[in-house]
């Protein structure tokens, strides 16, 4: 048996599973082992189901004497916090949810069960999935694998830092404006966030309802095709998922990048961007040139500047009227007062934090009447715009290449009282959900020790094209190889 479980990719165990060189409750024990060593300097979990996990993995092992047992069966998976599981604490970081037990999966859980994958815990996590540091979080922070000192991006923080620091094999995140992609160029693992209704949302509990997508997580890029390929698919429980078939994406994998366009738009080279991190990409798209991409590098999309303010009408709006069901009597922390009233405006004052209220008053003031016209009906206008530039861009080029952050993993502390400097981190990703499009993050270089990642985006079900140019710029450079020294 390897020594070094805690770092397999799926493929990797999959493949010492199934010669039964290795079983799942082997795996998923290395897993709690490794957690029980290092959480208690990472805190990735709100949750570790070890009991369930082990249970999971029993069964897993009676199945992988079956041939056709798939690549996901026995391998432990940690799942965001804003994702319901049945039976198991689904607390979206927050306090106004912090003891609440779905009565049922999400319709991604319900998949990932029914590939026989062992559910090892529930992630950490932004409040409400509203951050990019994870100090948002209500119950603790998460800390980035590489350097403890520094926050793991966010929202998914938690899911981010949990694979990087060898506590699951993968993870499942969510991506509202950037949150899969952040942590994982922050943690330098591999985020997908894909195509706004290729995932079904039946069970995430809804941030921004036009640009949540759940996505995977992992170690490299093969991993991600893996996941995408149990994940993908219409629901008829969620209308806004698409009905386009699934495709293998396992089958896009080991391409030729040749004849691949590839535009570099300027505007994602922003002014402030840390310079070893433009350097990084420039570099690692040199590296896509050199595999046969044909590569503009002049290419712009105009409109970009303002898609951060778009970003923070639309998305606080449609929080706001998420967020009202947080009110005491459904489900949920409730404060008990005398009077009605009292009782809903207690719970909500003691039951969110700072950011989720500050996002509820930017929301409710944005669809104000009066305001409704100049602030929410401008932005879908503009964001409009901001979907038809892309239209036109991908009809010149396969995908667009960009950093996934403007700088490495910041300090903890050092923005949480700073939310302008914060939301800047979203820049380069927020344009993506804006137009409901494709992209991932993958590891593309280090500065000081602290990781890069590079984002690579296509049209609206380019997922393939995406795995396509991250898997041949992976197999031809070793970060991905690269784990923290914890
Ligand atoms: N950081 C962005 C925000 O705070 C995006 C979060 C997300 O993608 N869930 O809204």
């Amino acid at each position: 048996m390897p020594d070094n479980l805690t770092e397999l990719t799926i493929h990797e165990a999959h493949k010492l599973l199934k010669s039964r060189q290795l079983s799942s409750v082997e795996l998923t024990r290395a897993y709690l082992e490794r957690i029980s060593r290092v959480e208690s300097e990472i805190h990735a979990f709100v949750t570790v189901t070890d009991e369930l996990a082990l249970k999971q993995a029993e069964v897993a092992d009676c199945l992988l004497a079956d041939d056709g047992a798939g690549p996901l069966v026995g391998i432990p998976v940690l799942i965001k916090d804003v994702i319901c599981t049945r039976g198991v604490r689904t607390t979206c970081s927050s306090r106004i949810l912090e003891n609440l037990v779905p009565p049922y999966d999400a319709t991604v859980v319900e998949k990932l069960k029914a590939c026989q994958a062992v559910i090892i815990g529930k992630a950490n996590m932004d409040e409400f999935a509203m951050g990019s540091s994870t100090e948002n979080s209500a119950l603790f922070i998460t800390r980035n694998p590489w350097d403890l000192g520094r926050v793991p991006g966010g929202s998914s923080g938690g899911s981010a830092a949990a694979v990087a620091a060898g506590e699951t094999v993968f993870a499942l995140g969510s991506d509202t404006g950037g949150s899969i992609r952040q942590p994982a160029g922050f943690c330098s693992v591999v985020g997908l966030k894909p195509t706004y209704g290729r995932v079904s949302r039946y069970g995430l509990v809804a941030f921004a309802s036009s640009l949540d997508q759940i996505g995977p997580l992992t170690r490299d890029v093969a991993d991600c095709a893996l996941v995408m390929n149990a994940l993908a698919g219409y629901d008829r429980r969620d209308s806004t998922s698409a009905p386009q078939p699934v495709p293998d994406y396992t089958q896009c994998l080991n391409a030729d990048l040749r004849g691949i366009r590839v535009g570099v738009p300027k505007e994602y080279f922003v002014e402030g961007m840390q310079a070893e991190v433009a350097t990084a990409i420039k570099v690692a798209i040199g590296q896509l040139e050199r595999l046969g991409a044909e590569i503009d590098w002049e290419v712009s999309l105009p409109h970009t500047p303002y898609a951060l303010a778009v970003y923070y009408i639309i998305a606080p709006s449609e929080a706001s009227a998420n967020l009202a069901r947080y009110d005491g009597v459904k489900y949920g922390f409730s404060y008990q007062a005398p009077s009605m009233w009292e009782s809903m405006e207690k719970t909500r004052q003691y039951g969110f934090g700072a950011e989720v209220k500050r996002r509820i008053m930017l929301g409710t003031y944005a669809l104000s009447a009066g305001y409704y016209d100049a602030y929410y009906l401008k932005a879908q206008k503009v964001r409009t715009l901001i979907r038809r530039e892309f239209d036109q861009a991908f009809e010149k080029y396969d995908a667009l290449v960009t950093p996934t952050s403007p700088t490495v993993p910041f300090r903890i502390g050092e923005k949480v009282d700073d939310p302008l400097q914060m939301y800047l981190s979203d820049v380069c990703t927020l344009p993506i959900n804006i137009a409901g499009l494709p992209a991932i993050s993958i590891p593309a270089g280090f500065a000081d020790g602290l990781p890069i990642g590079m984002q690579i985006i296509s049209k609206p079900f380019g997922e393939e094209t995406i795995l396509k140019i991250a898997h041949a710029y992976e197999q031809s450079t070793e970060w991905h190889k690269r784990r923290p020294n914890i």
